[in-house]
């Protein structure tokens, strides 16, 4: 079995006592973790030196959208959305009408990259392109294999375009999960919202989810449009018409929940579902403010995503912490609970959705690691180390990535991937792409 040395480094294991290893060494086995700290003295494959900068377990994003990616530095045409709704049906939706499979793939293997720049090492995607939909998820998947991350793929299904859109791919991809059996991909089943889904559609796809035994991951009270558009057309709110449809649950991940009341909250406790947050995306959208301590006082494991903006999930525990102490007028609230979402969270939504354990530097876990060029000048420790989180790491440079104990970044380096080639074509495929929304 391919062994790998890390030494020279600080050890951030984010084990349940915090322990903080000086100078400490981490000696990885195939994909897996085998030694943390004091490590045996076998032959090894490869050794990397961490220069005395932190060593952690790879970051994690619960909710992202690859297929945002070719809309950086594009302004839509027409007169600037005045709310949510505005920015959906003159962007979002005109966008993802767009694309085709080229784009897709471009949109798919430049985020990749970009994380394993970032040092995160898991995604959970939730996709849509319409005029490309049936075998798009395939095309994420293959950018997710090139690059070497582990990636949560569903396909968001909506009325739309088209009544049930989406359903086919879902149930196609998560059997090709299930027949394979392998443990770097894994399916969700994605619906779009509540105000997309007419009655029929959000039924066939609570069936299929569960006869394939699927959690299912959908957008929820994002906006106020969400619930006024639910019961206007369907007499229910978004979070009743999902209790009765039976997707609320353990394996469920719910995004955003931002004018979920206090009724809601609890539905969302009670079921074990899981929410993810996005503070970054939302105040892009002018929206409110997440009620993160509410939704946090009531269990419910609540996550970070980025929401399609950006691969950086350190600067999304920031703005977490930041919205809320700006909205509130408190600065005594949201910091630890910010940095538990990323680092403690966010690995247990992955317990549920992959069946390997990550998220942690301990012996038999994934080997997903980043290491960061970060040397503290002041005191560093259990206690303190969420203060050099939000405030060091989150700009310091991520020079490793590894990922299932392979090497994705080193140097400065991605050896296995072409990417000025890719980003040539990636800025090549969102000129055409553009033209057509004009
Ligand atoms: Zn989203």
């Amino acid at each position: 079995m391919n062994r790998l040395l890390i030494k020279n480094g600080t050890l951030v294991t984010l084990d349940d006592a915090g322990t903080i290893i000086e100078n400490g060494s981490l000696l990885i086995e195939g994909s897996k973790i085998a030694a943390v700290g004091a490590v045996p003295d076998v032959p090894v494959e490869r050794v990397v030196d961490a220069g005395g900068g932190v060593v952690m377990p790879g970051l994690i994003n619960v909710h992202h959208h690859f297929y945002s990616t070719l809309a950086r530095g594009f302004s839509a045409p027409g007169v600037p959305a005045a709310n949510f709704k505005e920015i959906l049906e003159r962007l979002w939706w005109k966008l993802d009408r767009a694309l085709d499979a080229e784009d897709v793939y471009s949109s798919s293997i430049i985020p990749c990259i970009e994380a394993i720049r970032a040092g995160c090492t898991t995604i959970i995607d939730h996709h849509a392109s319409p005029a490309c939909a049936d075998g798009s998820l395939d095309i994420l998947e293959r950018a997710f294999r090139e690059a070497g991350l582990n990636g949560s793929l569903c396909y968001e299904v909506s009325d739309r375009n088209a009544v049930g859109e989406g359903i086919e791919e879902n149930v196609r991809f998560a059997k090709k999960c299930r027949r394979e059996g392998d443990t770097q991909i894994q399916p969700l089943f994605g619906l779009h919202a509540s105000m997309t889904l007419g009655p029929a559609t959000l039924e066939r796809c609570a069936a299929e989810g569960k006869a394939l035994g699927v959690g299912f991951h959908v957008h929820i009270d994002e906006a106020e449009c969400d619930a006024e558009e639910s019961l206007r057309q369907f007499g229910a709110l978004p979070i009743d018409r999902f209790q009765q449809a039976g997707i609320v649950g353990r394996k469920s991940l719910f995004a955003h929940g931002i004018h979920l009341d206090e009724r809601g909250r609890n539905i969302l406790a009670d079921s074990d579902s899981m929410m993810a947050t996005n503070p970054e995306s939302n105040a892009n959208n002018g929206l409110s403010a997440t009620p993160l301590l509410e939704i946090m006082r009531t269990g419910i494991l609540i996550g970070l995503g980025t929401d399609g903006m950006s691969n950086q999930m350190i600067s999304q525990a920031r703005a977490a912490y930041l919205v809320q102490r700006a909205t509130r007028r408190d600065p005594r609230v949201a910091f630890g609970e910010a940095c538990a979402m990323l680092l403690s969270n966010n690995r247990r939504i992955c317990d549920r959705v992959f069946p390997e354990k990550r998220g942690q530097l301990m012996e038999g876990q994934l080997a997903d690691i980043a290491i960061f060029d970060y040397q503290p000048f002041t005191p560093m420790r259990a206690t303190n180390f969420y203060g050099h989180l939000l405030f060091g790491l989150v700009q310091a440079p991520v020079t490793t990535t590894i990922c299932r104990g392979r090497v994705l970044l080193e140097g400065g380096k991605i050896p296995h991937l072409d990417e000025v080639g890719l980003r040539r074509q990636a800025v090549e495929r969102a000129r055409r792409l553009w033209e057509r929304i004009r």
